[in-house]
């Protein structure tokens, strides 16, 4: 079962949400402009749902329009103020606090541009707890001429002080936009008692379906219609009206009144406290990137030392736990959050940032599962040496790449002569590797650079300084930290030789005459036709490369449905779980009858490359998504083997009774 804890994204609709909409699409179809009694129906409808958000959101005089979410309330709302401001003298900002989502900052650039109003648009500092700095509010407020700051941040959860933030606006010279998403259902809002002027809300935020939101006016606010036609909405917004969505919304909001299907914020406040404590025992050293009294009791932001965000999500991912880095629409990117940069958090933090969200329609035994899962992150961790405490000791064996940024470290490990080697490291990999040598407990025989680059001198001085004496190399080394006056360094049954380069130097392991692996920068003529260079930087996702190989060789796609032909016809196929460790312990292994499993992380491919070449068994790669098992098999293509499969879309894709996850 999936738990889904990334609600400030989006949420389920309602059953009872969906079943309206069904109902409004199927049978009372009409199109509430239309007169007659289908229409009628349709407009009832329509006008119960727009009072019951009256009375939840208090709106008194002022409008309240179905818009189609909150970024068109936002576009309403920004061109209706500054269409109003045009011709004053008086105004010189509009300012928005500086966490705001980015419609609000780009709706403002674009319609101050298209409306060439010329005025400034300023970030409203915020403070660590990621409050707006009301000082500088009170200050701008006599000629500024919309100010946006936003209920709760969607990011942190961080509430705002919107009675500090309205009385530093006593002498505010436009108007206020308050942008309600996140706080809809969560907390309080009487917008007819306060002085904002306008509030977009969405409805998918709170278990509506996208595509329907409201957008509350003040009276006497200005207002400018965004899009012209039919006259719909008392001709504010005109086209003809969602109504599967307000619809459903509607049943949202009747949810909402009778308090049935929604928790208190003190029950949200005991769950949310519940995976508090479940996260703080499985990730010791955790940081809540915002302090919990000021967030919804529905958001977590927390960063966890030496792991980034990218594993902390692939991790809950594999424990059938969805969460989000920073916020979804940052997903893709691995840049750091701006928000938490705005609140000043360090890089760390920013870049590492893990948000998970529940709606408050969540039930005690849903919590319970959620951090019975989140132990189990923890677990995983420790088992595979990533907790930052407590980590069981792991057995090294062959090679573990490491990358930072494109770059690769390697570490080289003979489990039977207890030695191991490190290649390339980087600075901000020594906690990382300090972890891992500390795990497999075997003395380290050199700390070697590939190209006598500074950032590996630098990561050297820090190993020397972190690890205990009895891992570190014993005795005199160069520059590039080879053992002085040795021809080579043992290794098991396997020794490392080096071959100077003008850069630096290039490192064979081998054990006959033909070395297997080449570590540096290479050139192709120095290679034996087998050997598999193993690169210094590893951008394209090669893995390695070898004086003979197929550049041009892709491998086979197969989808869900054309495993069982795949099986028919490939009865020897080797099935590889490409997934890192932490992963494999948290999710049931698949089966595909009759087919031979092997477990294969991506970061300890390079052992396997020569035996699978030499072997030529058909290879069918799989991992979470796709992206690491194509990227695995491409290489193994390109490498000259001639039976490379991937499963496209990967396990997230794969018809439930293949394999379970
Ligand atoms: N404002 C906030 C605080 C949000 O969280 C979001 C959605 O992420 C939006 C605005 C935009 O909402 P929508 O995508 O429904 O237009």
């Amino acid at each position: 079962m999936e738990i889904y804890l990334d609600a400030n994204a989006t949420t389920p609709v309602l059953p009872q949400a969906a079943q309206a909409a069904l109902q409004a699409l199927a049978q009372d179809f009409g199109n509430p402009s239309s007169v007659h009694s289908t229409g009628l129906k349709a407009r009832a409808l329509m006008d119960t749902a727009r009072a019951r958000a009256q009375r939840l959101l208090d709106t008194g005089a002022g409008r309240l329009l179905f818009v189609s979410g909150a970024t068109e309330g936002i576009q309403t709302a920004v061109l209706s103020a500054l269409t109003a401001l045009r011709g004053r003298s008086d105004v010189q900002w509009l300012l928005y606090g500086a966490t705001e989502h980015k419609a609000v900052p780009e709706a403002l650039k674009h319609w101050n541009r298209l409306l060439d109003l010329g005025l400034e648009i300023k970030a409203i500092p915020v403070d660590t707890d990621g409050r707006h700095d009301l000082a500088f509010i009170r200050e701008h407020a006599p000629r500024t001429g919309l100010i946006c700051t936003m209920a709760a941040n969607n990011e942190t959860g961080v509430v705002s002080d919107l009675a500090g933030i309205e009385a530093a606006l006593s002498a505010l010279a436009g108007y206020w936009m308050v942008d309600g998403v996140q706080a809809l259902g969560k907390l309080p809002m009487k917008l007819a008692a306060s002085r904002i002027d306008y509030a977009p809300f969405s409805g998918h935020k709170l278990y509506a379906p996208k595509g329907i939101g409201l957008l509350y006016v003040r009276e006497g606010a200005p207002f400018t219609p965004l899009m012209a036609g039919g006259g719909q909405e008392g001709a504010l917004r005109s086209g003809t009206e969602n109504m599967s969505g307000i619809a459903a919304l509607g049943a949202v909001l009747a949810a909402l009144e009778d308090g049935q299907s929604f928790r208190s914020a003190a029950e949200l406040t005991r769950y949310r406290d519940a995976l508090a404590a479940a996260l703080r025992e499985a990730f010791p050293g955790l940081v809540f990137n915002a302090p919990l009294a000021h967030v919804l009791p529905t958001t977590l932001n927390f960063a966890v030392p030496g792991l980034s965000s990218r594993l902390l999500q692939d991790l809950f991912d594999a424990a059938d736990v969805r969460v989000s880095g920073g916020s979804a629409c940052s997903a893709a990117k691995a840049a750091p959050s701006f928000v938490l940069e705005a609140m000043g958090l360090p890089h760390w933090q920013a870049a590492g940032a893990v948000r998970l969200s529940i709606g408050p329609a969540a039930t005690a035994e849903f919590i319970a599962e959620a951090c019975a899962r989140i132990r189990a992150c923890g677990e995983s961790l420790r088992q595979n040496c990533l907790s930052p405490q407590d980590n069981a000791p792991t057995v090294g064996d062959g090679i573990t790449r490491f990358m930072l940024d494109g770059a690769c470290c390697y570490l080289l490990a003979d489990a039977a002569a207890k030695r191991c080697l490190l290649i390339d490291p980087q600075p901000e990999q020594v906690s990382r590797l300090v972890q891992a040598l500390g795990c497999q407990d075997y003395p380290l025989a050199a700390i070697l650079s590939t190209s006598g680059d500074d950032a590996h001198r630098q990561a050297r001085e820090i190993l020397h300084a972190d690890l205990p004496a009895a891992l570190l190399p014993a005795g005199e080394t160069d520059a590039l930290g080879w053992p002085v006056g040795a021809g080579a360094i043992e290794l098991g049954a396997r020794r490392l030789v080096r071959r100077p380069t003008a850069e630096g130097q290039v490192l064979l392991l081998g054990a006959g005459d033909e070395a297997q692996f080449a570590f540096g920068e290479v050139p192709v003529a120095m290679l034996a036709p087998h050997t598999l260079a193993a690169p210094t930087h590893d951008d394209a996702a090669l893995f390695a490369t070898r004086a003979l190989q197929r550049e041009d060789a892709e491998p086979i796609q197969l989808d869900g449905m054309q495993l069982a032909a795949f099986v028919a016809t490939h009865p020897g196929a080797l099935l590889v779980d490409v997934r890192e460790p932490y992963e494999q312990f948290l999710t049931h292994t698949p089966e595909l009858p009759g087919v031979e499993l092997q477990a294969m992380p991506i970061s300890r491919l390079l052992n396997a490359i020569e035996p699978w070449l030499a072997e030529q068994r058909p290879l069918l790669f799989f991992c979470r998504s796709g992206n690491r098992s194509r990227q695995a098999a491409q290489a193994l293509a390109r490498l000259g083997h001639g039976q490379a499969f991937t499963l496209a879309g990967g396990l997230a894709l794969m018809p439930g009774n293949v394999v379970h996850v």
